[in-house]
C-alpha cells in the first residue's frame, strides 16, 4: 500500500515535504505506523481542589496568565484554571523562549509533582497542549487520546499532537480496510491475537487501555514474526552441507563420559547429546551453550571434542585469559582419554617453545589446542581442525571469533557463556544459534548462602572470616574501586588490602589485585592463590572469569549496591566449587537506594542465573543488559524482550513451523528482498535484518 501522503485530503506538496523532513512520513502507511509517544486518559486528571503538596498529579485547564517574573533568576510562571483551584507551572532556564508557547485561553495538561509555596505548583511540568474544539468531546466522554511527536515547525504547515490526532484519525477512517492481515487466521486464534488492522486502529485510539495493549501485542508479535522468519530462513539457507562426510560417530563421547569420576548432571547430559547429533549431522554444528557458573560446561564441551578427534580431526578451545587457558589445560589432561594429545599456546610462551607447538599443530600431532587469542595468530596452522569451542565469548569479538573459524574447514563451533540470559533473549540475540541450556548443578555442589549486612556488622563478618581461614578456607574480598578518590567516598582496594593486612589479619596472608597490575603479576597471584598460598584476596572485579578454586569459601563484597546483579552473580560464581559450604557476604551502607535493595534481595533469595538475569531484564529493560547493546538489538518497536516472553517464544515457533513447510527458499529470500519496506512486515526493517539483506 504505497500511497503518498498528498492523497490525503489536506495534504498539499509544502505539508507532505515537513511530514517527510521533520517526522519521515512519506506514505500513508508511515502514518499508520506514527506511534503515539504516550496516551492520556482523561478520566485520571484529578481536580485541582483535590491536589495536595508531593502528590504525582495531571491536572488539566485554561491558560489564565503567563509571568516572566524575575528572582535571582528569571523565571516563567503560567497559571492554570480548571474552575477548582489554580496550579502554576513554573519553568527556570528558556523562560523567554518557553513564553511564546503559552497563550492566555489555551488549554493545557500538566503532569508532575506538587509544591505548594504561595500557592500550587509544579516545577517544569511535562506539558501537553489540548484543544477543546473537535476531541475534546471524545475526550470528555472518557477516551484515551494519542499524544504524538510534534514536528519542529509549529507554525503554519507544521503538526502538533492535535494535527497528528486529526490527521491519522483520517488516514485510519479512509485506509484501514485496504491493509492486509499478515498472518493466518489460525495463528491469530491460536493465541488470541486480533487482527493488523484492528491493532492499528487500537495503537492510535483504542477504546481502553487494554486495547491499546492488544494491539501493542499484536503488532509485536508481527515484528519478532518476521523476524524471526528471516533469521530461520537466512539460517537454512547458509547451512550449507559440510564439504566431507562423517563417519558415523564411535560411541566415543558415551565411552569418555563413562570414564569421569562424576556422574553427569541430566542437564549436562542431554547438552552432551544435542551435540553428539550436531556432529552426526550432515550439516556444520552452530551451538550456543548457556549454563551458569560452575555448572559444568568444559566437560559437556569436551565430550564434543572426544568426538571430532575420534575420527581423527583436531580440536581448539579458545578462552580470554592465559589463567583460564591454563586451568582448562590441567583439567584436559586428568580427564581426557591418555591417547588425546593436548597442548596449551599462550602468549607468555617462549620462541623455541611456540615454534615446536606450531610443528605438532600444523603435522597432526596436537589433537586438542587449548589457549589463549594466541590461538588465532596466522602462524597457527591446523592440519585439519574440525570442533571449535569458544569460551566465555562475549568476551571475544565477532572477529576473533571469525578468524579461528577459518583455520578449519567449514568447522563445528560451540560457544559458551556463563552469563545466561532468558530466553526470549538469547532466541533474539542468537536466533541463529541453537542453543543448549545447562540449568542444574551438579548434585554433590552446596548451594552458595547469600546474606547481606549493613557496613556496621563488618566486625562480625571479619570474626566469621577468621573462622573459616582457620579451618583452612581461602576467601575472595572485592571492592569496587582501586585506589581512594576525592570525587566519590567509597572504600578502595589497597586501602582494604593495607587495613586487612596490617590491621586485622596479620597472621594471615594477604594479596592485592586490580586491573592496574602487569597481567603476567595478575596471574602469577591468581596462580598462588589457587596453589593455597594466599589466603586472602582483595581485589577489584578483575578476578578472572571461570577460575575454579575449591578451596575459597567465602566471597565478601563491600558496596554491593554499587554492582549489577549480573555482575553480583558472576563474582559469587568465583565460589560454592567445592565441598565445603560457601558464602557470599554482600556488605552496604545503612541507607541504600530502593533499587540497590531489590538487587540484593534477589541476590539472597537465588542462586540461579537463569532467573537472576530474567529479574534483571526486567528491572534494567533489555537495552541495558550486558553485552546486548553493542549488537544493536534493543530497537524493536513494539516488542520488549523483557516482558513479552510469550510473545517472542509463539513468534518463534510459529516461524519456524512456516520455514519448515517453505517449498522453496532462495524465492522466499527474494520475496522477502522486495518486500521489506513493507511497514507491516515490521521485523523486516529490524537494523540487523536490514544489514543482512544489504
Ligand atoms: P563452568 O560451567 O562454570 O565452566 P566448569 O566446567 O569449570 O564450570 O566446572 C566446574 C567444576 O565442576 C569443575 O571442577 C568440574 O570438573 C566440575 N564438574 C563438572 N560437572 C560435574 C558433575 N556433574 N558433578 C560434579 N562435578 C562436576
Ligand atoms: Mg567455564
Amino acid at each position: 500500500m504505497n500511497i503518498p501522503v498528498t492523497s490525503i485530503h489536506g495534504i498539499g506538496p509544502v505539508k507532505a515535504e515537513i511530514l517527510k523532513t521533520e517526522a519521515g512520513i512519506e506514505t500513508v502507511e508511515d502514518l499508520l505506523y506514527y506511534i503515539p509517544r504516550k496516551y492520556l486518559d482523561r478520566s485520571l486528571i484529578k481536580p485541582m481542589v483535590d491536589c495536595f503538596s508531593n502528590e504525582e498529579v495531571t491536572v488539566g485547564g485554561k491558560i489564565i496568565s503567563v509571568n516572566l517574573i524575575r528572582r535571582r533568576q528569571i523565571l516563567l510562571q503560567v497559571d492554570v484554571s480548571d474552575g477548582t483551584d489554580i496550579v502554576s507551572a513554573v519553568f527556570f532556564g528558556a523562560a523567554g523562549f518557553l513564553q511564546k508557547l503559552f497563550n492566555e485561553g489555551d488549554f493545557i495538561l500538566l503532569s508532575g509533582r506538587i509544591n505548594i509555596l504561595r500557592g500550587k505548583q509544579i516545577v517544569h511540568p511535562d506539558f501537553d497542549f489540548i484543544d477543546e474544539s473537535s476531541d475534546i468531546k471524545s475526550v470528555n466522554t472518557g477516551r484515551i487520546i494519542p499524544l504524538y511527536r510534534s514536528t519542529n515547525s509549529l507554525k503554519k504547515n507544521g503538526f502538533d499532537s492535535r494535527g497528528f490526532r486529526r490527521l491519522v484519525k483520517s488516514v485510519l477512517e479512509h485506509y484501514i480496510s485496504r491493509i492486509e492481515e499478515t498472518i493466518p487466521e489460525s495463528i491469530l486464534n491460536k493465541y488470541g491475537l486480533i487482527r493488523i488492522s484492528d491493532a492499528l486502529k487500537g495503537i492510535h485510539f483504542p477504546d481502553t487501555i487494554e486495547h491499546a495493549e492488544q494491539s501493542r501485542m499484536r503488532l509485536a508479535f508481527n515484528e519478532i514474526y518476521f523476524f524471526q522468519y528471516y533469521i530461520l530462513l537466512l539460517k537454512k539457507i547458509n547451512n550449507a552441507v559440510l564439504p566431507y562426510s562423517r563417519t558415523i560417530s564411535a560411541k566415543a563421547a558415551e565411552k569418555f563420559i563413562k570414564t569421569l569420576k562424576f556422574s553427569l548432571t541430566n542437564d549436562q547430559l542431554r547438552a552432551v547429546d544435542e551435540i553428539s547429533a550436531d556432529l552426526n549431522s550432515p550439516y556444520p554444528m552452530n551451538r550456543l551453550l548457556q549454563g551458569d557458573v560452575g555448572s559444568g560446561k568444559t566437560v559437556v564441551a569436551l565430550a564434543g571434542a572426544v568426538i571430532t578427534i575420534s575420527r581423527g580431526r583436531q580440536a581448539a578451545l579458545m578462552v580470554p585469559t592465559e589463567i583460564l587457558a591454563q586451568q582448562h589445560y590441567e583439567t584436559s589432561l586428568k580427564i581426557l582419554p591418555e591417547n588425546i594429545r593436548t597442548i596449551l599456546i599462550t602468549g607468555s610462551m617462549t620462541q623455541k617453545e611456540r615454534k615446536t607447538a606450531y610443528e605438532m599443530i600444523s603435522s597432526g600431532n596436537a589433537d586438542l589446542v587449548i589457549g589463549t587469542h594466541a590461538l588465532i595468530q596466522s602462524a597457527v596452522n591446523f592440519k585439519q581442525l574440525g570442533y571449535i569451542i569458544i569460551d566465555e565469548q562475549h568476551r571475544f569479538g565477532v572477529e576473533q571469533r571469525g578468524k579461528l573459524r577459518t583455520k578449519g574447514e567449514t568447522p563445528d563451533l560451540l560457544v559458551m557463556t556463563a552469563t545466561p540470559i532468558p530466553r526470549s533473549l538469547s532466541m533474539t540475540l542468537y536466533g541463529d544459534l541453537d542453543v543448549s541450556y545447562i540449568r542444574e548443578k551438579p548434585a554433590d555442589r552446596l548451594p552458595v548462602k547469600t546474606l547481606a549486612f549493613p557496613v556496621s556488622r563488618l566486625g562480625g563478618v571479619y570474626n566469621s572470616m577468621r573462622n573459616y581461614l582457620k579451618q583452612g578456607r581461602q576467601i575472595f574480598y572485592v571492592l569496587p574501586i582501586i585506589e581512594e578518590s576525592e570525587k566519590i567516598d567509597l572504600k578502595s582496594a589497597v586501602e582494604t588490602y593495607n587495613h586487612l593486612k596490617d590491621t586485622v589479619f596479620t597472621d594471615m596472608s594477604v594479596a592485592l589485585l586490580h586491573g592496574k597490575i602487569p597481567q603476567n603479576e595478575k596471574d602469577d597471584i591468581m596462580l598462588r592463590f589457587r596453589k593455597g598460598e594466599i589466603n586472602i584476596l582483595v581485589s577489584t572485579t578483575v578476578i578472572e572469569v571461570g577460575i575454579d578454586i575449591p578451596n575459597a569459601n567465602v566471597m565478601v563484597i563491600e558496596h554491593s549496591e554499587r554492582f549489577g546483579l549480573a555482575q553480583l552473580h558472576q563474582l559469587r560464581g568465583r565460589v560454592g566449587r567445592g565441598e565445603h559450604q560457601s558464602f557470599c557476604i554482600l556488605i552496604h551502607p545503612e541507607k541504600i537506594s530502593g533499587d540497590a535493595e531489590e538487587r540484593i534481595k534477589i541476590l539472597t533469595e537465588s542462586d540461579d542465573g537463569f532467573i537472576i538475569s530474567e529479574k534483571d531484564l526486567q528491572l534494567r529493560g533489555s537495552g541495558q543488559l550486558i553485552g546486548t547493546r553493542q549488537h544493536g538489538f534493543t530497537d524493536f518497536e513494539f516488542a520488549d524482550l523483557g516482558t513479552d516472553i510469550d510473545i517472542i517464544i509463539n513468534a518463534r515457533r510459529e516461524a519456524e513451523i512456516a520455514i519448515s513447510e517453505l517449498q522453496d527458499m532462495e524465492e522466499e529470500l527474494n520475496n522477502i528482498r522486495h518486500n521489506r519496506f513493507n511497514k507491516q512486515l515490521k521485523g523486516l526493517r529490524h537494523k540487523r535484518i536490514l544489514s543482512l539483506l544489504s
